[in-house]
């Protein structure tokens, strides 16, 4: 595999997260400008913005998750959420497909191959 898949709402996840420490960041940078309430006051809210934002990424999560379907990990068997079509399992990143007509694609033509050696 050449791209390393993982699993959506864990990447999500950790989009929220750093919006959290981008926000905390620039309020913090605006403690140095102290002198300038112009700056400051715009640091302030720039990161007021980034912490508002990312709970609205965290409330976007809880929407998204109602619409996830459980399913047993083949690879490690911990229950993980599937969101879309293809996604990865939240432990081990092993891929996972809901799509049944993916799965038969590619494996048909192995199944196939076997046949016609039998
Ligand atoms: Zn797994």
């Amino acid at each position: 595999m050449a791209a390393k898949t993982t699993n959506k709402i864990n990447r999500i996840r950790t989009f929220a997260l750093s919006l959290v420490f981008i926000g905390i960041f620039v309020m913090y940078i605006g403690i140095f400008f102290r002198s300038s309430p112009v700056i400051m006051t715009i640091t302030m809210l720039l990161g007021f913005i980034f912490v508002l934002s990312s709970s609205a990424v965290y409330f976007w999560i809880g929407m998204i998750s109602t619409n996830t379907v459980k399913v047993e990990c083949p690879n490690c068997g911990k229950i993980t959420k599937v969101l879309g079509r293809v996604d990865a399992c939240m432990y081990c990143d092993e891929p996972l497909t809901m799509d049944k007509e993916l799965e038969g694609k590619e494996f048909d033509p192995k199944y196939n191959k076997k046949i016609n050696q039998n």
